[in-house]
């Protein structure tokens, strides 16, 4: 595996790469969801290229920039026994500059939901993945569903800059129990984490009720509420893939999606219906 830190040693490494690249683009602290996607990437592709990058584009003033875990030692490691070809780890002064062309996010997509709650994270998003992307120049790249509203304005940015490269979702990994995983879990107290399980024992009873025919999305969330009434729930919404609000579900074409806070750690999750 080689370990590229400068922008022109990347260009170089890059171009040397004859077939297809698979493109994994992460903030670090790896687990078994980044890793599920590498894995992917590795199947579909004749070489991997992971990056690994905290973006400091997508936090917002009082987020968790400087808090977010670090774990690169570790992290190179994985990916070296994933069987990463390149894995990439951009300094923030070669990636940024000055005063720079900006991307932002549609009006819509870009800021419901997520985007309401953290204004201008999606701009970040994108500007740091297009930077990515031009420089990898990948064949496919590889997103987790667990952040849905992210997956969506990727796909967006592709088909509205007609970017030629395939993007590929791979379903949210798990703990045992239920949690998502998630680079943040690491901020939550035992007592914490017993209260977060609420979040995934919530979308499974959603699950539950849609398959005994419950569709009313009033009722679904009502018994969401439920479950999740000792944590701090910023918002349930039930949306079609567009990411329209739903009054009733459809089938193969609806989004559960749940943001809460438990204690100072901000999580989110959701359901593929
Ligand atoms: P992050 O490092 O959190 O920015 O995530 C990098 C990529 O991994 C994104 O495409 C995420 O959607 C994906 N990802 C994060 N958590 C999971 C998970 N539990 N299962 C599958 N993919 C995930």
């Amino acid at each position: 595996m080689q370990i590229v830190r400068g922008i022109e040693e990347f260009k170089r490494a890059r171009e040397a790469l004859d077939g297809s690249v698979g493109f994994v683009p992460t903030m670090g602290a790896l687990h078994h969801g980044h890793l599920s996607l590498i894995k992917s990437s590795k199947k579909e592709n004749d070489y991997t290229v992971v990056s690994i990058f905290v973006n400091p584009m997508q936090f917002l003033p009082g987020e968790d920039f400087d808090a977010y875990p670090r774990r690169e030692e570790a992290d190179c490691r994985i990916c070296e026994i994933a069987g990463v070809d390149i894995l990439f780890l951009p300094e923030s002064s070669s990636i940024y500059k000055k005063d720079e062309v900006k991307l932002k996010a549609p009006g819509y997509l870009g800021y419901i939901l997520e985007g309401s709650r953290r204004p201008g994270h999606f701009d970040g998003v994108l500007q740091i993945v297009m930077k990515l992307f031009g420089l990898v120049r990948p064949s496919r790249a590889y997103f987790g569903k667990k952040d849905a509203q992210q997956l969506a304005l990727i796909r967006k940015m592709v088909d509205d800059f007609f970017l030629p490269v395939e993007i590929v979702a791979e379903e949210t990994v798990r703990e045992d129990d239920g949690l998502a995983l998630s680079s943040r879990n690491v901020y939550l107290s035992t007592e914490e984490r017993k209260r977060a399980l609420s979040i995934s024992r919530a979308l499974k009873s959603a699950s539950r009720l849609i398959m005994a025919g419950e569709l009313e999305s009033e009722k679904i969330k009502k018994r969401m509420y439920e479950i999740m009434k000792d944590i701090d729930i910023e918002y349930i919404q039930i949306v079609d893939r567009d990411f329209r609000p739903l009054r009733k579900v459809a089938i193969r074409n609806t989004i559960i999606l749940v943001a809460a806070r438990v204690g100072k750690t901000r999580l989110i999750d959701n359901l593929w219906v």
